[in-house]
């Protein structure tokens, strides 16, 4: 799938990537939600760079496991 195809299935907002705080806000997508020991739920951002590493390792996982490789699903387990 083309790199503008994958990021068409998330839904993009101005936030702080999770891997990439240094650069600020910038357009990210919520790819998971933790709930710390202390206060609410805290949203896991990321941006489209890290949505692509994601994805391609999820690619690469779902051919090695022999399962259907879904893409929009960043963060989530493969199956
Ligand atoms: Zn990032």
């Amino acid at each position: 799938m083309e790199r503008q195809q994958i990021l068409g299935l998330y839904q993009w907002s101005v936030g702080v990537c999770f891997r990439h705080p240094e650069k600020g806000a910038v357009l990210t997508t919520v790819i998971s939600v933790i709930q710390p020991r202390v206060g609410g739920k805290e949203d896991v951002r990321a941006c489209e760079e890290c949505v692509i590493v994601l994805e391609q390792d999820r690619w690469v996982e779902a051919r090695r496991e022999g399962v259907a490789y879904r893409p929009g699903h960043a963060g989530e387990a493969l199956y």
